[in-house]
Parts: C-alpha cells; sequence; structure tokens
C-alpha cells in the first residue's frame, strides 16, 4: 500500500526535531547540501552500514573488506575517466546570478520568479552550457603554488580498484570474488539537494565483483536480485522498490549494462543504488596509466585474463532517507495523534526504552537494574521524564521497538510489561532472560 502520509517536510522536520541529521554549519547560516548526523542519526546510519557489511561479509564468503584512502594519486582520476568527463554541463544567468544544471531546468525555480523554470521568463538571460568537473581539488604540499594537485575521491570504486593486486595476493581469492568498502565521497553538486539525497560529502556502500568475462552477465544478474532484496529484508514496502535499466544514451562510458534500484520517495521515483556491469574497463585503463599487470593468473591452468567487474554502487544517506520515508507513519492512539518510525528493528537507533511506570516506590530503581541488565546485549533508553504516554509517544517518533515498563507487580513478581511499537500488544515477561529475548526479535529474516 502506497504511504501517502509521509513528505518529505515531515521527515526533514522530524530528523530536526529528534536531532537525526541537521543542516551544518547552521551558526553562520548553514552551508548548501550538506548535513551533520546528531545521537539517534548517527546510531541509525551505523544500524544500515552493519547490515550492508552483514549482507556482503558475514552472509557470504566471496567478499573481502577494504579502507583505502580518500585523496589518492592524482593519476587515478586520469585513468578512471573522471578528470575529463565526470561533468555536469551547467549555465549561469546573467540576470539573477545563479548558476543551473542545464540538463534540469524544467525541474528547477527562475532565481528571480519561482514559478517560472530558468529561461523561462523574458528577463532571463542564461549563457551557453559549460562542462563542470564535478571533482572537489585540494593541494598537498606546504606552498600552495608549488603542491601538487589532488582530488576528493567522488566514488570510492577506484581505491578498490588500485589495490586489486594486492588484494588478489593477501586474500589469496580468485574470481569470482568481490572486494566491498564504506566511505566518503564527495561532488560538488549543484542542483538542489532535496534533503540528504543529494549532498556534496556521502557515504557511498561500494563492492567490486571480480568474475570471468563469460560469467559476467550471470553475476549482473545475481546482484540485481540481491541488492533489491537486501532493502525488502529491512523492511522497505517492495511496492515502492523497482530496477530500472539504464537506456544507451544514458549509461557511463565504463558500463555496458546498468540497472537503478529505485525507490518512491515523496519527490517521486528515484535512484537508491545503482548496479553496473563495468566489464574490465577499470583495470584495463589502470594497468595502462601504471604500467602494473592487473589481471588474474589461474595456477591450475596458466590462463591469464583480466577479470570484468560487476558492481553495486549504494548510498549511506540515501538508504537512510528511503527507509526513515518508507517508515514514517501516522496514527491514532485513544484519540491522540502519533508519529511512528516503523524501522525494522535491525536498524532502529534504540531498540528497547525502559520506563518506571511511577518516579517513586521502588520503580525507578528496579528499572535502572533492568535498564543496566538489557543494555549489555541491545542498545536501550532510560526514560522516567513525564506521564508514560508521553514517553511512548518519544519512543515511537524515534522507531524504538519494544518498551519495558516496570510496575507494582514487577516488585512483587520481577516481571514487566513489554509493548510493541506496532500493534501496541502489551505482554507480562520475565526480568530474568529479558535481554536475550529482545535480541532474537532483532534478527533480519
Ligand atoms: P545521481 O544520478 O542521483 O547523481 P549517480 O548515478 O551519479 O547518482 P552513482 O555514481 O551511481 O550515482 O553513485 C552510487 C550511489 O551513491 C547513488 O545511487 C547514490 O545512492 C549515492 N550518491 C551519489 N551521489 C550522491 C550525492 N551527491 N549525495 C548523496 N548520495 C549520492
Amino acid at each position: 500500500m502506497l504511504n501517502d502520509v509521509v513528505t518529505m517536510d515531515k521527515i526533514v522536520s522530524l530528523c530536526k526535531r529528534r536531532g537525526f541529521i541537521f543542516p551544518a554549519s547552521e551558526i553562520y547560516g548553514g552551508i548548501a547540501n550538506t548535513y551533520d548526523y546528531g545521537h539517534y542519526g548517527v546510531l541509525l546510519k551505523n544500524n544500515v552500514v552493519a547490515q550492508w557489511w552483514k549482507s556482503m561479509i558475514q552472509d557470504r564468503d566471496d567478499v573481502v573488506a577494504l579502507d583505502s584512502a580518500i585523496i589518492q594519486h592524482p593519476r587515478t582520476w586520469e585513468a578512471s575517466g573522471h578528470l575529463a568527463g565526470f561533468t555536469d554541463p551547467l549555465v549561469d544567468c546573467r540576470t539573477c546570478k545563479q548558476r543551473f544544471r542545464a540538463d534540469h531546468l524544467g525541474e528547477l525555480e527562475c532565481g528571480r520568479k519561482p514559478s517560472k523554470h530558468p529561461g523561462e521568463d523574458a528577463q532571463c538571460d542564461l549563457t551557453e552550457a559549460r562542462e563542470f568537473n564535478l571533482m572537489f581539488e585540494t593541494t598537498i604540499g606546504p606552498v600552495k603554488e608549488a603542491g601538487a594537485t589532488v582530488y576528493l575521491r567522488p566514488e570510492t570504486a577506484q581505491g578498490i580498484f588500485l589495490d586489486f593486486k594486492q588484494v588478489l595476493q593477501f586474500a589469496r581469492r580468485k574470481p569470482p570474488f568481490g572486494i566491498a568498502q564504506v566511505g566518503k565521497s564527495f561532488r560538488n553538486e549543484i542542483t538542489p539537494g532535496n534533503f540528504i539525497f543529494r549532498t556534496l560529502e556521502f557515504e557511498q556502500m561500494e563492492m567490486e565483483f571480480f568474475v570471468p568475462p563469460a560469467e559476467a552477465q550471470h553475476w549482473f544478474e545475481h546482484w540485481l536480485r540481491e541488492r533489491l532484496d537486501w532493502y525488502v529484508r529491512l523492511g522497505i514496502d517492495p511496492e515502492r522498490l523497482r530496477l530500472r535499466a539504464h537506456d544507451a544514451d544514458e549509461l557511463s562510458h565504463y558500463s555496458s549494462a546498468t540497472s537503478d534500484v529505485e525507490y518512491l520517495f515523496p519527490i517521486g521515483w528515484s535512484e537508491l543504488e545503482g548496479i553496473a556491469n563495468r566489464g574490465d574497463f577499470d583495470l584495463t585503463q589502470h594497468a595502462r596509466y601504471s604500467g602494473e599487470r592487473l589481471e588474474y593468473a589461474d595456477p591450475q591452468t596458466g590462463e591469464r585474463y583480466v577479470p570484468h567487474v560487476i558492481e553495486p554502487a549504494a548510498g549511506v544517506g540515501r538508504s537512510m532517507l528511503a527507509f526513515l520515508c518508507d517508515a514514517y507513519d501516522e496514527d491514532e492512539i485513544g484519540g491522540e495523534r502519533r508519529t511512528v518510525l516503523r524501522l525494522h528493528p535491525a536498524l532502529a537507533p534504540v531498540k528497547v526504552a525502559v520506563l518506571p511506570l511511577l518516579r517513586r516506590d521502588g520503580h525507578p530503581e528496579l528499572a535502572r537494574q533492568v535498564y543496566e541488565d538489557v543494555r549489555r546485549q541491545v542498545k536501550a533508553e532510560y526514560d522516567d521524564g513525564g506521564a508514560i504516554g508521553r514517553r511512548y509517544r518519544r519512543q515511537d517518533e524515534i522507531g524504538t521497538p519494544f518498551a519495558v515498563t516496570i510496575d507494582h507487580q514487577s516488585l512483587e513478581d520481577r516481571t514487566v510489561t513489554l509493548r510493541d511499537r506496532d500493534t501496541l500488544a502489551q505482554e507480562r515477561v520475565p526480568i530474568d532472560g529479558l535481554g536475550q529475548l529482545l535480541a532474537g526479535r532483532l534478527t533480519v529474516e
């Protein structure tokens, strides 16, 4: 069922109100398309990344981990094609002095008349489109003029290709095998970002899967299914997910086939993740530019070949935005409206809230003991501030799947009420073994 309650404004406001995500440098008026992650935002982000790692290196045995540098040798970007080709066509308006993506004019607002698109008003005066590189430049060395120009990586993938030979040796792998990495990438994007959908710096979760050339199509299809499934396993409504194959004119210079996993965001269907068949483009290019042989030699048959590469490339922020939009709901309990994030328990920033019913009669003391006990197994939060209903609401809003309430009966028989965020069912369960019970309810199918 399509969720028509959620809007981007509601997500932005909830994220700010509860300290998930908010504009960066706010005391200076903010900075374009840049956000900071607060306490719950960091916990949610860590959980998303942990689930990605789990699917890559715990649930299978043909992928290894890597963490390569953000600033690489500048030749990297010559070889990869980014220096020459990683550009957006931009136009400037001589009247309003704003700069626009030439290929997005139909979605953008005129700088002076927001009801019109750039170029539509008689006073608009757009320049010819020029290609601008999206890579951020900086300089290594103490003197700017004498230093070497280097780039902040626009994708994590290239670091993986540079280390292909190393990993082949120390991980003792043979194709098909993958190298996975999570880390920050940087792009000088000028299109309005739609919150964390498009930011200047963002984390990527990328995996390069090296395969014998004849198996490329098989693995491409394998990773399409795998990656789509990952979102569904973590609770996203399959009706709001789809795969969209790129047309020939959309394909990147390195790709023979690409499909995007798209999600129905409140802004419409948009890319969540790209899955590309990169062929042997990257290894061949880096071999040519570096002079190193980047290929696989089979010790048994002596056969040598340059593996082909299948790449699932996802964004952490975009995934989080999809998880948040999909989980957002509003309903009514006892005549009172509540906002609830129905996040998968494995993703929820806090798994259980421990709440003493009263702030006297021994409730807080026992609740504190229960809290200290369960937090050894799951991320818990203790809250004794305000009416119980208000405390439930606070937890619903950040997506906490379980709440444990300590009352008079708890002091007598060491049981507590366990409340379920979604069904609102309350069950009486023993304090002993509570952490274990909760940990068991967090697993991903
Ligand atoms: P778009 O067309 O939206 O700019 P892209 O096709 O350039 O994206 P890729 O280069 O395929 O993106 O990057 C892989 C993933 O990294 C994207 O699917 C997205 O999740 C994430 N990503 C890319 N650029 C950004 C950005 N500026 N901000 C946030 N996430 C991004």
